[in-house]
């Protein structure tokens, strides 16, 4: 059987802990996963009619929440002092009662490529990471008409930390810290529209592939979405809402429940469970003959195709067993398939495969007759992995590591 030949990788023993933490904090159940947005007083939790209906219980007209909403979401006001339609007394009120942009950017980094990435410090000391992808992509369509298509791509996180722990991930050596509120992931999005120059200023893609699993702070996911789709927020196609998770089968049926034209995103990374065990300690519970139900039953609701990532991981997952496997999982979905190159993070011994060697898997796959993509990889130099810029914080690597933060700053 393949996975017999390919047995443990050899360096995987020195992240044995990483693993075995993931593992702890699962077993904490549903109570480290709660949402924490009961306490959450920001205006950006809020939607239009309930800040309306607030306002109102406050003797203010409703027309207010329309005002205040064009300038958070339009106008990049950062403060409710800069609303400057607002009376005084309104404006001194507000800021009483609701909070607005509550973290820190503690660092910003700019890829070669134009890729952004941001790391925030929440009030608590909570790090996370958010990353603004651009692409110019113009294309003929199928009448030879030229198709001006600028994405700009928000890449958010929803967790601090992360619980799954897969054996590659920078987040998920941190473990998880905390849920975010639906306001702190829309605060990540609005950080982000504010590094696009204002021509270009409106998102056009949103994807949850940042730090966390989405589906596991399911109710603050819900709500960001619906927020990201609001005609008088940001106004985002739910066909370019991309949720991507490791699979939590009832989570799934429950995002197909909700109605939502999301594309869905299955983070595979192996094609048969023995290896996923290996690589996502997350997954021992989960089989992926459980992972296509819920994919199929996501299909059926939506109608929208499943995209199966796999991230090309060098003398792990790469052998011609893996693709023939990987396509007869592809064949019993309606879906594609994007494989990833993977981005190496220090410390971890997983190793980027040379292009010939993805190409080579794609090429099986479609051989095989699978839809498939290679992800461009974006953002290299600007330490491209999730969670990376994270552990590079002194605060962070601290906490990691115990010992003083300047001697590990050192280290590195
Ligand atoms: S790859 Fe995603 S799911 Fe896995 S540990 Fe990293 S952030 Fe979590």
């Amino acid at each position: 059987m393949a996975q017999a030949a390919i047995g443990r990788h050899p360096g995987w023993a020195a992240n044995d802990g990483h693993a075995r933490r993931a593992a702890q904090q699962i077993r904490l159940g549903p109570d480290i996963l709660c949402s924490m947005d009961a306490a959450n007083r920001s205006v950006l939790a809020l939607d239009l009619a309930s800040l309306q209906g607030e306002l109102a219980a406050l003797g203010m007209p409703k027309y207010r929440a329309g005002q205040i909403m064009e300038w958070i979401f339009q106008k990049r006001a950062v403060t409710f002092e800069t609303m400057t339609n607002l009376s005084r007394d309104d404006r001194r009120e507000l800021a009483e009662r609701y909070t607005l942009f509550t973290s820190e950017v503690v660092r910003h980094l700019r890829s070669a490529d134009g890729t952004e990435k941001i790391l925030l410090r929440w009030p608590d000391g909570g790090l996370t990471e958010s990353v603004m992808i651009p692409c110019d992509d113009d294309h003929a369509d199928e009448y030879g008409h030229t198709v001006v298509a600028q994405r700009r791509t928000a890449c958010l996180s929803t967790q601090v930390g992360c619980p799954v722990g897969c054996a590659f991930c920078a987040s998920g050596l941190q473990g998880l810290k905390r849920n975010l509120t639906s306001a702190q992931v829309l605060e990540q999005a609005l950080r982000l529209t504010h590094l696009l120059a204002p021509a270009r200023r409106r998102l056009s893609n949103v994807v949850f592939m940042g730090m966390g699993e989405p589906l596991a702070n399911f109710e603050v996911t819900l709500t960001a979405i619906r927020i990201l789709m609001a005609p008088w927020a940001f106004h985002i196609s739910g066909r370019k809402i991309t949720v991507s998770t490791v699979g939590l089968p009832p989570q799934i049926r429950r995002l197909a429940e909700a109605e939502l034209p999301v594309t869905l995103a299955l983070s595979l990374h192996a094609p048969n469970d023995e290896l996923r065990r290996q690589l996502i300690p997350w997954a021992k519970g989960i089989s992926i003959g459980d992972l296509v139900d819920a994919g199929r039953y996501y299909f059926d609701r939506t109608g929208r195709e499943i995209t199966l990532e796999y991230i090309m991981l060098e003398a792990v997952n790469t052998r011609p067993e893996h693709a023939r496997e990987l396509a007869s999982l592809a064949h019993q979905l309606r879906s594609n398939v994007n494989l990833i190159y993977y981005n190496q993070v220090p410390g971890l011994p997983f190793r980027r495969p040379a292009g010939p060697t993805v190409l080579a898997f794609q090429q099986q796959l479609r051989s095989l007759g699978v839809n498939v993509h290679v992800r461009r990889s974006r953002g290299r130099d600007i330490a491209a992995a999730c969670g990376q810029l994270a552990r590079q914080d002194p605060s962070e690597a601290q906490m990691e590591s115990g010992e003083p933060a300047n001697r590990q700053a050192a280290g590195n």
